[in-house]
């Protein structure tokens, strides 16, 4: 049976790989394991090592919804890339890698004039990522265009599951941590290009109005409670510009917290608790994180 330790050996899996720069806050510290399987066969070769000898597992696509504590995660990482990065036009779906990125993904189809992914062209995740947080914007979210994914358990075992098996609801499935994502099928419809290329224009747009471009972010940090927005609930109590450290609410959109150069995962944890306990406080609502903290210890924000 092959172990972590064979793995290491082998070079598939590396110790004490710093994670930050694969993370869109480009903030915090290693994983004591890390692997980027080439393919199937060898991620679950990998899932298989980390379960049998009970190291935690976390998944990291491109890390824009994600925190990592400025401690790292003690257990393995597992990221996708080049082995399950294609996209392939098939009659009647678009099969993609879990690796695929979501605007490359968006230009894809409708190049294609395959229209209804168009939305994805805002959002800067990976095809796993969007699975496993029900990626969505501007009306449309993953559960409305998956037909199915493929999914690998850590026992190994593969399996195409819909929507509804996933049970996709508003940023949320019921995939585990150590569940995998290895590819996508989508739904379209057959449409123009130039109307898919006027819709992704019009998402860039909008995106470029009301969101701060250009800062180290991970979007939304919040989600949205029923009938309302997090954003205008934190705008309303004044918090635009609040900091801890080096991050700080956004002051263009309430529900982005941006990270300076001097700032710490640790800063960007305790912003999100401090807003969340105002918030509470003053409202009586109880927002619940959209982004993801990984390797921090206690109880979440
Ligand atoms: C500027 C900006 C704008 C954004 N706008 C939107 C938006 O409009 N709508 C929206 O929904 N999100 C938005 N996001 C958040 C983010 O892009 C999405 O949640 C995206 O789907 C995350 O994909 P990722 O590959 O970056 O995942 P990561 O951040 O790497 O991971 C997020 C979660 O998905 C899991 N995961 C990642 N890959 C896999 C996989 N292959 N298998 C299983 N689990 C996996 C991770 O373990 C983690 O739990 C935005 C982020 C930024 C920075």
């Amino acid at each position: 049976m092959t172990g972590m330790a064979d793995l290491v050996g082998d070079g598939i899996v590396r110790t004490d790989v710093v994670l930050g720069p694969l993370t869109t806050y480009k903030l915090g510290g290693a994983a004591r394991y890390f692997s980027e399987p080439p393919d199937l066969d060898t991620l679950i070769g990998v899932l298989g090592a980390a379960s049998d000898e009970g190291v935690p597992t976390a998944v990291l696509g491109r890390g824009s919804n994600m925190v990592i504590a400025d401690a790292g995660f003690d257990g393995l990482v597992i990221r996708l890339s080049s082995g399950f990065n294609e996209i392939t036009h098939r009659p009647d779906s678009i099969q993609a890698g879990a690796a695929v990125s979501l605007p490359v993904l968006a230009r894809s189809a409708v190049a294609e004039g395959r229209l209804g992914l168009e939305f994805y062209v805002g959002i800067p995740g990976s095809v796993g990522g969007a699975v496993r947080q029900n990626a969505g914007c501007h009306g449309t979210e993953t559960r409305d265009v998956l037909c199915t994914a493929t999914v690998v358990t850590s026992a190994g075992r593969v399996d195409n599951r819909d929507g509804e098996a996933l049970e996709l609801s508003y940023r949320h499935s019921n995939l585990k941590d150590d569940e995998v994502v290895v590819a996508a099928a989508f739904c379209f419809e057959e449409g123009a290009v130039d109307a898919g290329e006027a819709k992704m224009r019009e998402v860039i747009r909008w995106r470029r109005e009301h969101q701060p471009g250009g800062t180290l972010n991970a979007g939304s940090v919040f989600k949205n409670p029923p009938g309302d927005s997090a954003g205008r609930l934190i705008d309303s109590l004044g918090l635009k510009g609040m900091s801890v450290g080096g991050a700080s609410v956004s002051t263009r959109h309430a529900n982005f917290f941006v990270a300076e150069g001097n700032a710490t995962a640790q800063d960007i944890f305790d912003l999100v608790r401090l807003v969340r306990t105002r918030v509470r406080s003053e409202t009586g609502v109880d927002l619940s994180p959209e982004i993801r903290f990984v390797g921090f210890t206690g109880e979440s924000p």
